[in-house]
């Protein structure tokens, strides 16, 4: 099954203490739907402007990713730059200038109306309703969502809340949205909001999982060099949609716990190499392998 996914398609400019690196591929859709790729087929929705590589086309076209709903148009493409501190953790926004992205208007191809799943990446959450607006009837819906839009966009960001399965948020994010300082609380009181479940991710420190009544907690892979955390975030959501859509059925809180690993792999793979790098070279053997030892490191045998 397909998964459509929007999102802003970026040129980033990534500064670490070690490295600099100018005009990458960037944004929260192409991380994303390449993340979603290794599981399901992708129906993309981005703007990009006329400074945009054709590359990147050919490129998602090789890997199941359909670009119909990409809209191409004169101007330039939304720029980002960022810098990291020493703890590759902390980021600070260096500039943005959004250009194309500033009048987007997520219109979806008629053909894509009747997709079952559906991420909403990181953009604003009036254009993420607009979406759904636009979908016949989606199976299963994911939204991530990031500290600009509870900032600024709290009335529409709580409107898209009931309408959504599962919610992604970072740790911080958590619990700006719920002013609680325990994420247990903080991802007890997202879900009395709407989403079935929520996902909170606490970046070097896993990710954590609520349902109705269950409860998950993943590690994270014990990485020994990160060189650029750029789109952990949204390569973890676009793993754990692409795996959901993947696997048969309504997801119940055993394929969503397994999505959570997936998307943590992905992850883990995305911070080793600037920009979609890692990603691109990446195999679906590499990732099993990946996903083995992920749950080696939860198992535990009390008779050792
Ligand atoms: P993450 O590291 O998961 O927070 O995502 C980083 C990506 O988000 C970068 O590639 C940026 O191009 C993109 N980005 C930054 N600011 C925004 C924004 N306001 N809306 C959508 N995408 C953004």
């Amino acid at each position: 099954m397909s998964v459509l996914i929007v999102g802003s398609i970026a040129l980033d400019t990534v500064k670490t203490p070690v490295e600099e690196h100018a005009d990458l591929l960037g944004g929260s859709a192409s991380y994303a739907s390449l993340g979603a790729s290794f599981f399901s087929p992708v129906k993309l929705v981005g703007i990009v402007g006329d400074d945009f590589p054709e590359s990147e086309f050919d490129f998602w076209k090789e890997r199941q990713i359909d670009a119909t709903g990409v809209q191409r148009v004169s101007g330039k493409t939304f720029r980002w730059s960022g810098e990291y501190a020493w703890d590759m953790n902390t980021r600070e926004t260096r500039s943005v200038a959004l250009n194309v992205f500033e009048h987007f208007r997520p219109d979806l191809p008629e053909a894509y109306r009747e997709t079952d799943f559906v991420l909403l990446a990181n953009i604003a959450p009036a254009l993420q309703s607009h979406v759904l607006d636009q979908m016949k009837e989606p199976r299963f819906v994911v939204a991530d969502t990031m500290d600009l839009w509870i900032e600024t966009a709290r009335a529409d960001l709580d409107a898209l809340l009931p309408r959504v399965d599962l919610l992604i948020l970072n740790d911080s994010e958590a619990r700006e949205l719920t002013k609680e300082t325990s994420l247990i609380k903080a991802g007890r009181k997202i879900r009395k909001a709407g989403p079935k479940y929520v996902a909170i991710k606490k970046g070097e420190h896993g990710a954590l999982l609520f349902g109705e009544n269950e409860f998950f907690s993943c590690g994270a892979y014990p990485l020994e060099d990160i060189h650029d955390p750029t789109g952990a975030g949204d390569t973890f959501a676009g793993g754990m949609a692409g795996y959901l859509a993947s696997a048969s059925g309504k997801p119940d809180f055993a394929s969503l716990r397994r999505a959570v690993i997936y998307g943590s792999v992905l992850a883990s793979f995305n911070v080793e190499a600037f920009s979609l790098e890692r990603l691109r070279t990446l195999t679906i053997e590499e990732i099993r392998e990946r996903y083995d030892v992920f749950r080696a490191m939860s198992a535990f045998d009390e008779r050792a």
